[in-house]
């Protein structure tokens, strides 16, 4: 499957010159929800993922999604996994989970994403998921953005991720765009003006 294509058929894959949410530019751009406005590609991907965590043999008692980015894409793998679906979101800041959700003693729960950039926030939402007795034991994402290390692949753990080394990350592809600060930027330099899409730049 090719994920990127995909990714560009959807335009969720962008080519131009953009302005991230850190300030910094590049030549691409990753809006993952766009991919998953079709849920028969949200299916087809999350399908694939699902694939990769039962060749794995780890079994997963619950898919969490950290806030709104990764709802769709956790809804899509826990129909997938067939398990429970629960998401946690912000409140003033802070991560938590409401709605009556439940999390028992001992259950397995994965943190799922659309995207992994550092997993920041899918630790915050690991953390929430501890705290009320839960076991963090794997992580996934549709697409990971190259900083942290996923099963079958060579990118390797850069210093800013956040995910922890013990637990596995399964993702569909790698998108390690270069980013450059304004002062460097080559598209800079040719005299284009970068443009900031979306709200966060993820
Ligand atoms: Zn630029």
């Amino acid at each position: 499957m090719d994920i990127k294509k995909i990714y560009m058929d959807s335009d969720a894959l962008l080519e131009g010159h953009f302005k991230l949410s850190s300030g910094n530019h590049s030549q691409f751009y990753l809006q993952s929800a766009k991919v998953l406005e079709d849920p028969k590609t949200a299916k087809l991907l999350a399908d694939a993922l699902a694939l990769q965590i039962k060749e794995s043999g780890i079994k997963i008692d619950t898919v969490c999604a950290p806030a709104l980015g990764g709802l769709i894409a956790g809804f899509a793998l826990a129909t997938a996994l067939d398990c429970r679906s629960i998401f946690a979101e912000r409140v003033n800041g802070e991560m938590s989970i409401r709605r009556g959700f439940e999390v028992k003693k001992g259950e397995r729960v994965l943190m799922c994403e659309d995207i992994i950039t550092t997993g920041g926030s899918a630790m915050e939402a690991a953390a929430v998921v501890e705290s009320l007795g839960g076991e963090v034991v794997a992580v996934a994402a549709l697409a990971n953005r190259g900083f942290c290390k996923r099963q079958n692949s060579d990118v390797t753990t850069k210093p800013n991720c956040r995910l922890p080394q013990n637990i596995p990350f399964f993702a569909l592809a790698d998108f390690t765009f270069e980013m450059y600060s304004p002062e460097d930027c080559p598209m800079c330099k040719n005299g284009s003006e970068a443009i900031k899409p979306g709200s966060r730049g993820n």
